[in-house]
């Protein structure tokens, strides 16, 4: 389950600034994008901007492509829609090469639409208390996602790592929304597995 917490937006890419910032990284990196326009059929308008038809393209940029993604997927207003109609949403505005892989990655990758996933067995299984016969902390545990928390240090989503054996106790861990099933071992690995080992 998901708790938003706070529920406050991102103010740090609103449309018109996620804009900008596109922009002024085409400026900086013109370089990089002037092999693109003939492959791609691109177009430069009056201002110098590099644009595919109505989508303005956003240069070799991996956090500036979180970004879009963040705006048209993530974000509290855009709600979480499949790939299909992320795309659709960002085809109009943006553009970069291989955009639909990006897209279908980030959102496969994304904590909130893997925890939403609609339940198609209709049936419910039974539930099972969670016992343990070890006298170890973290040895039986439960992982949980704190999502849509105000941005800070790169940080939005907290993963909750609690142990079902003698301490009953909790790990707080500071995640992006967009950690996948590599990030997620990972942190594991660096934070829990030196003190407490795998659990069994
Ligand atoms: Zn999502």
């Amino acid at each position: 389950m998901s708790l938003n917490v706070l529920g406050i937006e991102d103010e740090s890419f609103n449309a018109n600034h996620l804009e900008a910032k596109v922009k002024v990284y085409q400026d900086e990196h013109y370089h990089e994008i002037t092999p693109l326009i003939e492959s791609h059929n691109l177009q430069i308008n009056s201002n110098n901007y590099l644009w595919k038809d109505s989508a303005l393209i956003v240069v070799e940029n991996n956090d500036l492509r979180r970004g879009v993604l963040h705006h048209f997927h993530s974000s509290i207003t855009a709600r979480h829609p499949r790939i299909a109609k992320t795309i659709q949403l960002i085809q109009p505005f943006y553009w970069w090469p291989h955009m639909k892989d990006f897209v279908t990655n980030y959102v496969k990758g994304c904590a909130t639409c893997q925890m939403n996933k609609i339940n198609t067995h209709p049936t419910q299984p039974p539930l099972y208390p969670i016992t343990s016969t070890s006298s170890l902390p973290f040895q039986t545990i439960t992982m949980d996602f704190i999502t849509k928390l105000p941005l800070s240090c790169r940080y939005d989503t907290i993963l909750t790592i609690t142990d079902h054996n003698v301490s009953k106790a909790s790990i707080f861990l500071p995640c992006a929304e967009t950690i996948d099933t590599v990030g997620i071992p990972a942190l594991y690995a660096t934070h829990i597995f030196p003190h407490y080992g795998v659990p069994l």
